[in-house]
């Protein structure tokens, strides 16, 4: 079990055990999402972008970060779950279309913008 099964599976245990299933449809799921999404923007929103990473290791921005990620994580296992999409096989193969289609000896240094665009 890795470790995005083992999220899923405590996030489905969560909802269960809660009677949440009835609020977990797909659109009620991606609007939470996107609410978490907003969360974690509105960390960032105003921090020079030259300066958030050096920002971001220091607290108590960085807790907070790690806060945010985790519920856009957390939704979006749930989200995928209800869907009935393996969320980790989609993402591996998304990741081998990535590379073959981003060889990385023909497009080293070279901004992602300057391609057609990506689906
Ligand atoms: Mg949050």
């Amino acid at each position: 079990v890795t470790d995005l099964e083992e999220l899923r599976d405590r996030m489905q245990r969560f909802t269960t055990e809660r009677d949440w299933e009835r609020f977990h449809d797909p659109k009620s799921l991606v609007l939470a999402l996107v609410g978490e999404v907003g969360e974690l923007s509105e960390l960032l929103q105003w921090l020079p972008a030259d300066q958030v990473v050096d920002l971001a290791n220091s607290e108590p921005l960085r807790s907070r970060l790690g806060e945010e990620l985790a519920d856009v994580l957390l939704y979006l296992l749930r989200l995928a779950d209800v869907l009935n999409i393996h969320l980790g096989d989609a993402a591996r193969q998304k990741m081998l279309r990535s590379e073959e289609r981003f060889p990385a000896d023909q497009v080293r240094s070279v901004a992602p913008l300057k391609f057609e665009p990506y689906t």
